[in-house]
This record gives structure tokens, C-alpha cells and sequence, in this order.
């Protein structure tokens, strides 16, 4: 199982170390081909606007593809980047996670902030709710979830959704990769163990034919 990192820009190089804290095999992914190597992909922060500059076109439309197939997580603008609809401004997405996001929602004065979150019980495997520090980069907020999305961290006394998931889909507003708390990367490479395989997964669950 070999992780992608997005390495255009942004904080790639922290992801990466995170996920090999975890045990799991790196790519930095710095040209559109390499996306066929991996099998799950982060994509870290920076500046959104940016990342579209530095894909291109081209980038943009493998990216689509990718994100559709294989497992992908986007941290800050990374999060921006998968969304559905994107405001402040408006700017394409890759529409893997259905979500409207807004960038800079925090503004100015509380540019970065590290704060106290929930980590919730569909995120751990088991266990209950659990206290998660996050630190925030000129953070974008989700301000919509759509019906097939899970919440899978909360933030403030509003119980903002600060890290969601949709299928083979994760984003978060926040950098787990600042943190030393390994447990949301290790929720994505679970996710990928869980999609590489399907077809064993539901073979063991298929329910033993009724007898007539
Ligand atoms: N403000 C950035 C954007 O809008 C995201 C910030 C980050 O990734 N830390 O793209």
C-alpha cells in the first residue's frame, strides 16, 4: 500500500512524516502519472488558488479522476481542493466530498489558532468522543454537509464539523500533521486498507444462501 502526498506546494513534507510514523510507504507526488503508483492520496494545505495554478488543467482533470476512484484526504486547502462548492471566493472543486466550503472564514485576527476538538466515535474504531488538539491556518470553514457525509470531528461550543467524510473521502479544516496525534491519519489509512479490499471484505460478509 503506497501513500501519496501531494507535493506541489504546502506543508507536504510534515504529511509525510505522520504517515511514516504509521508505518506506511510514501510518494511524494509532484507530476500527474505518479498518480498511478499510489493507492490513496493527501492532499496537505497551502493556498488553494495556487494549487489549481500549479495543476493545470491537465492536473486538475487526472486529479478528478483519481479522487473519484481511490481514496483521498485533503487537509485545509487540501479540503477546499475536494469540496463541491467552494465561496470566498468562488472557485471550482473537485466535487469528491459534498460539501460547500468558505475560505478565510475565520478572519484576520484569528489568522492560526491551535484549539480543542472532538474526535468522534466515527473516526475511532472503538471507544467514545475523545478530545483532539487542531491547529488552524487560515482556516476554511464547512458551512454545509450533505446528506451522505459523515462528521467525524466537531470543533467549539456550536459543534462546528471540522473533519467530514463521504465514501472513499476525507477532509479537514485543520492540520493533523501539525500535531503530534497520529489518530487522524491513521483513520485515512484505514480507509485505504478498507478499499483495497472490497471484493474479500464482502465475500466473508455474504449471508449464507436460505435454505427453501
Ligand atoms: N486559506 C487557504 C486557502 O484558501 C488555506 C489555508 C491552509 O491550507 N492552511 O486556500
Amino acid at each position: 500500500m503506497i501513500i501519496g502526498v501531494l507535493a506541489l506546494q504546502g506543508d507536504f513534507d510534515a504529511h509525510r512524516r505522520r504517515l511514516e510514523e504509521l508505518g506506511a510507504k510514501v510518494l511524494l507526488v509532484k507530476k500527474p502519472e505518479q498518480l498511478d503508483e499510489i493507492d490513496g492520496l493527501i492532499i496537505p494545505g497551502g493556498e488553494s488558488g495556487t494549487f489549481l495554478k500549479l495543476l493545470g488543467e491537465e492536473g486538475f482533470e487526472k486529479l478528478k479522476q483519481f479522487v473519484r476512484l481511490k481514496p483521498s484526504f485533503g487537509t485545509c486547502a487540501g479540503a477546499i481542493l475536494l469540496a463541491t462548492e467552494v465561496e470566498n471566493p468562488k472557485q471550482v472543486g473537485l466535487g469528491a466530498i459534498d460539501i460547500s466550503i468558505r475560505r478565510n472564514a475565520y478572519g484576520r485576527q484569528i489568522d492560526s489558532s491551535i484549539r480543542e476538538g472532538q474526535l468522534l466515535t466515527a473516526a475511532l474504531k472503538k471507544g467514545s468522543d475523545s478530545a483532539l488538539e487542531m491547529v488552524f491556518i487560515r482556516a476554511p470553514k464547512i458551512e454545509r454537509v450533505g446528506a451522505g457525509v459523515e462528521v467525524i470531528a466537531t470543533e467549539g461550543k456550536d459543534n462546528i464539523p471540522v473533519a467530514v467524510r463521504q465514501g472513499r473521502t476525507m477532509a479537514a479544516t485543520f492540520h493533523p500533521e501539525l500535531s503530534d496525534d497520529t489518530r487522524i491519519h491513521q483513520t485515512f489509512l484505514d480507509l485505504v486498507q478498507q478499499r483495497q479490499a472490497p471484493l474479500s471484505g464482502s465475500r466473508a460478509k455474504r449471508p449464507s444462501p436460505k435454505k427453501l
